[in-house]
């Protein structure tokens, strides 16, 4: 019993550690399990539930890392690393919540790239993340809010 959960828990961190790495991209993740009570001798099998949301960040050249996703191999890499992700989570019967935002997902677009449609097939979410600063500048809060929703339909 305590072997598999330290195995779970070792799987966890492995694919923790996976998102932590991933270059470019930050993750987001959400652990939880229902517990409920039961007594001592009737404990049955313990269910770990986690959903893993990845974000993937606006590289657009600028900031410190001046990374950019209009460079091929970078852009390049963040799918690669997204499948070779979405690969290990679905050894073990998971699902990734995707986020994605331009311009990842304009040259996406562009270059035909079918990573989305791909996560989809395989019953990955995939869904908005928006950043106000590297859409609106710096003072997005007193933009109207149709540039907001403008930059969100992005
Ligand atoms: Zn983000």
């Amino acid at each position: 019993m305590r072997g598999v959960v330290t195995t779970i828990r070792k799987m966890l961190i492995s694919i923790l550690v996976l998102a932590l790495t991933f270059a470019g991209a930050t993750y987001v993740a959400f652990m939880g399990a229902m517990t409920p009570y039961f007594p001592a001798s009737e404990q049955p099998e313990p269910v770990l539930l986690f959903t893993i949301g990845v974000h993937i960040e606006p590289f657009n050249g600028e900031g410190r890392t001046r990374a950019d996703y209009n460079q091929v191999e970078f852009f390049n890499r963040h799918v690669e690393d997204l499948r070779i992700l979405a690969n290990i989570v679905e050894k073990y019967g998971g699902k990734l919540t995707v986020q994605a935002q331009t311009p990842f997902t304009l040259i996406a677009i562009r270059s035909d790239q079918t990573l989305f449609s791909e996560l989809e097939a395989q019953g990955h979410e995939i869904a908005l993340h928006f950043h106000e600063d590297a859409h609106l500048g710096a003072n997005s809060e007193s933009l109207s809010v149709q540039a907001w929703a403008d930059a969100m339909s992005q």
